[in-house]
C-alpha cells in the first residue's frame, strides 16, 4: 500500500513522540498524536461520504487542527484547497462552485453566511474554528484513531490552489503528490533541513509559501515548527531566540528592521533566513547583514510552480537576485512575442520545466493551453533575466510591461534608480492610460519615515540616466503602498487608483 505523499511527509511518523509543533502559547504537538487527530478527521471525511479524488474546500484560521485537515486530505487521496482568509461571501461561492468541492471547513463564525453557499452546491458544512473546536472536532472526537491510507499514485492530485488573480478570474492550480514532494524534498536538502532545525513560522497557511514550503520541508527533513497564529512583530522577536530558521515575505524583514531592539542577541541560534513571494530590496537585504551579520537568502516561486529557483546556501547570495534554478528544474529566458530563447542578460519571459511545475489549471483547458506548453515549459509571466553568472533576476510582471509609444518599458529598471534616492523608501512604477502615447509611466515614490524626497532632482537625475521614452512625467509621494496579505504591491490597484491622472 503506498501514498508518496503521505508516507513521506506524515506515515512515517507513526506513534513518534517527536515533537512537530510548539504554538505560541505553549501547546506541544507530538508527531504521532498529531496524525491521531489527522487520522480521525479522514474517519469523518470518509463518514461524510468523501472519496479519493474530491475536493475539501477550507477557509478556516491557522491552527494546528487546520494542518490535521491538509494531513487528513493527503491520507484519504482527497484534493485540499485551501482559501484565503479574507476572501468574501461572494469570492467563496466562486471556488466552492468553481471547484465542486464535496466539503467545505469554515469558522462557525461565517457559518451561517456560508450554509447557503454549501447548500447551494450540495457539499456538506462543517466548522473549526482557531482554537481547535467546531462541528468537525466534535465529529471527529467520536471516530477511529487510525485510518487506513489511501492509495494513490505519485500523479494524483494532491492540491488545489487558486491563483491569487490580481486580474481576470482566479484559477484553480491542479497540484499532484509528485509536484509538492519533489519539491519539498529538494529544498530541504538545498536548505540543508535537519531534525535538529526549528523554523518559526509566520506565515499565511492559505499559500503555497507558507503551505507547500514551510510545512512540507519541516515535515520531510524531521524538523520542528514553533507555529504563530499570525505575523506579529513582539512574537516573532521573543521566539527568534528558541528557532534557527525563518521563511517570511519581505514585509518581514522591513519590519524587523523598523524594531530598533533587534538585533544580534535575536538571532544568534539561527542558521538561516528564506524571503520570497515578492522582491526583497536590495537596501533591506544590506541592511539586514549589517544589522545581524546574516545574508538573507531569496528565493522564487509561484502557486503553479512551487520553487524555482534559490540562492546558495553556501555560495555566495546576491542581493537583488533570485539565485539559481534548483536541482532537476530547468529555467530560460525567451521572447514574450516568438517564444525564441534569448542569450544571457536579455530581458525576457522566464519559462520553467520540472516535476514541480502543475498539472494546469481546473476546467480551464484554454488557459492551461496557452501558459503550459506542450514540451513542460510553463510561461510564468514574470519577465527576468539571467546574468553571466548564472544568477536570475525577476525584473517585473508581464503585465506590469508598459508600453508607451511603441517603447517597452520595464518598471523596474526605473524603480532601481528611484529607489536609490534620498527620502525614498521604496517606488512603484505603473503605466496609466495616455492619450498620445497610449501608456505612460508614473512613479510612485514612498517617502522615508521623516523625510521628503526631492521630486525636482529626482527628475534631473532620471533624466541624466534614462532614455527620454522612460522618464515618469509624474513622480506622486505617498506614504505606503498597497499590498497583498503575501507582501505583493498591488500594481492592479495603483493603476486603477490613478488611471485617470492625463
Ligand atoms: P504566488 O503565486 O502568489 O506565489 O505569486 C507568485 C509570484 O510572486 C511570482 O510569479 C513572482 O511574480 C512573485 N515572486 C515570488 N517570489 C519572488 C521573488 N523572490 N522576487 C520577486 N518576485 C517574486
Amino acid at each position: 500500500m503506498t501514498n508518496p505523499l503521505y508516507d513521506a511527509l506524515f506515515g512515517k511518523y507513526a506513534n513518534a513522540d517527536t515533537t512537530f509543533i510548539t504554538t505560541t502559547d505553549g501547546r506541544e504537538v507530538t508527531h504521532g498524536s498529531f496524525l491521531i487527530e489527522s487520522a480521525q478527521f479522514a474517519n469523518s471525511f470518509a463518514s461524510l461520504g468523501l472519496s479519493k479524488g474530491d475536493r475539501v474546500a477550507v477557509q478556516i484560521e491557522k491552527s494546528v487542527e487546520a494542518l490535521c485537515i491538509y494531513a487528513a486530505c493527503v491520507q484519504s487521496g482527497l484534493v485540499f484547497l485551501p482559501l484565503n482568509i479574507a476572501y468574501t461571501e461572494k469570492e467563496v461561492r466562486y471556488f466552492v462552485e468553481d471547484s465542486g468541492a464535496k466539503l467545505f471547513v469554515c469558522d462557525s463564525a461565517r457559518e451561517g453566511a456560508l450554509q447557503k453557499i454549501a447548500l447551494d452546491m450540495e457539499a456538506s458544512l462543517v466548522t473549526l474554528d482557531a482554537d481547535g473546536s467546531g462541528s468537525l472536532t466534535d465529529l471527529s472526537s467520536t471516530q477511529r484513531a487510525t485510518f487506513k491510507t489511501v492509495e494513490t499514485d505519485g500523479e494524483d492530485l494532491a492540491a488545489f490552489l487558486y491563483t491569487s488573480g490580481t486580474t481576470g478570474r482566479s484559477k484553480g492550480a491542479m497540484l499532484s503528490q509528485n509536484n509538492l514532494l519533489s519539491n519539498a524534498k529538494i529544498l530541504a536538502e538545498h536548505w540543508e533541513f535537519t531534525d535538529k532545525d526549528v523554523l518559526l513560522h509566520a506565515l499565511p497557511i492559505f499559500h503555497t509559501h507558507g503551505l507547500f514550503v514551510a510545512v512540507n520541508v519541516t515535515l520531510v527533513s524531521g524538523a520542528s515548527m514553533i507555529m504563530m497564529p499570525k505575523f506579529d512583530i513582539r512574537t516573532i522577536l521573543e521566539k527568534l531566540p528558541r528557532a534557527t530558521c525563518l521563511m517570511g515575505v519581505p514585509t518581514f524583514y522591513t519590519r524587523l528592521l523598523a524594531e530598533s531592539d533587534f538585533g544580534e542577541v535575536h538571532v544568534k541560534g539561527m542558521r538561516l533566513f528564506i524571503s520570497g513571494s515578492a522582491p526583497l530590496l536590495t537596501e533591506t537585504h544590506l541592511q539586514f547583514e549589517q544589522r545581524t551579520g546574516h545574508r538573507i537568502l531569496e528565493r522564487y516561486g509561484m502557486t503553479e510552480t512551487n520553487m524555482n529557483t534559490s540562492n546558495p546556501y553556501r555560495g555566495e547570495r546576491r542581493a537583488g537576485t533570485v539565485g539559481f534554478p534548483l536541482p532537476g528544474i530547468e529555467l530560460k529566458i525567451t521572447s514574450p512575442e516568438t517564444g525564441v530563447e534569448l542569450g544571457d542578460e536579455e530581458t525576457g519571459m522566464i519559462e520553467v520545466r520540472g516535476p514541480n511545475v502543475f498539472k494546469g489549471y481546473w476546467k480551464m483547458p484554454e488557459k492551461t493551453k496557452a501558459e503550459l506548453r506542450e514540451n513542460g515549459f510553463f510561461i510564468t509571466g514574470d519577465l527576468g533575466r539571467i546574468d553571466k553568472q548564472g544568477y536570475v533576476h525577476i525584473i517585473g510582471r508581464d503585465k506590469d510591461l508598459i508600453i508607451s509609444g511603441g517603447f517597452n518599458i520595464y518598471p523596474k529598471e526605473i524603480e532601481s534608480l528611484l529607489d536609490q534616492e534620498e527620502g525614498v523608501l521604496e517606488s512603484a512604477v505603473i503605466g496609466v492610460p495616455h492619450a498620445d502615447f497610449g501608456e505612460t509611466p508614473v512613479a510612485i515614490l514612498v517617502r522615508q519615515p521623516g523625510e521628503e524626497p526631492d521630486v525636482d532632482k529626482i527628475k534631473t537625475r532620471i533624466s541624466q540616466e534614462l532614455a527620454r521614452f522612460k522618464h515618469p512625467e509624474k513622480l506622486l509621494v505617498v506614504d505606503e503602498l498597497p499590498r497583498n496579505t503575501m507582501g505583493k504591491v498591488q500594481k492592479n490597484r495603483l493603476r486603477e487608483q490613478y488611471k485617470d491622472l492625463y
